[in-house]
């Protein structure tokens, strides 16, 4: 996802909660947001699909359109931060057999002794 399009999306969602259960018409999003409908139509559906609002079909102005609510039921994106330090220090990395080791070869990862070890040393 683009940063412009993150952004759009953060900046929906913002005005979709502040106006909490009567959500927001569509079509002025839009205007107030500065963006054409097709793009304000996508970030909308992203932002339905990960099931962060919602959207009801309604007449408004004698035209179809879509009020979007807030779905506050729904945990917004957190962000992990994962450390690949105990990963990289697997033996396969520097081992000299990688592109000739498998299941059921004379190097494998079943029966490596090295493997196994550093399994061992790094459970808990
Ligand atoms: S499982 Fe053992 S033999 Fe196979 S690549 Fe890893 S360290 Fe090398």
């Amino acid at each position: 996802m683009s940063l412009m399009r993150a952004e759009l999306e953060r900046r929906i969602l913002e005005i979709v909660k502040q106006r909490g259960r009567n959500g927001v018409i569509q079509s002025e999003l839009w205007s107030v947001l500065g963006v054409d409908n097709r793009e304000g139509s996508r970030a909308v559906l992203s932002l339905v699909r990960k099931g962060l609002i919602k959207r009801e079909q309604m007449l408004y102005k004698g035209r179809k359109t879509y009020v979007l609510k807030y779905v506050p039921e729904k945990l917004e994106e957190v962000s992990l931060k994962v450390s690949l330090n105990p990963v990289i220090k697997l033996p396969c990395f520097v081992c000299r057999e990688l592109y000739r080791c498998g299941t059921g070869g004379f190097f494998n990862p079943y029966k490596c002794n090295l493997l196994t070890y550093f399994l061992q040393s790094n459970s808990d």
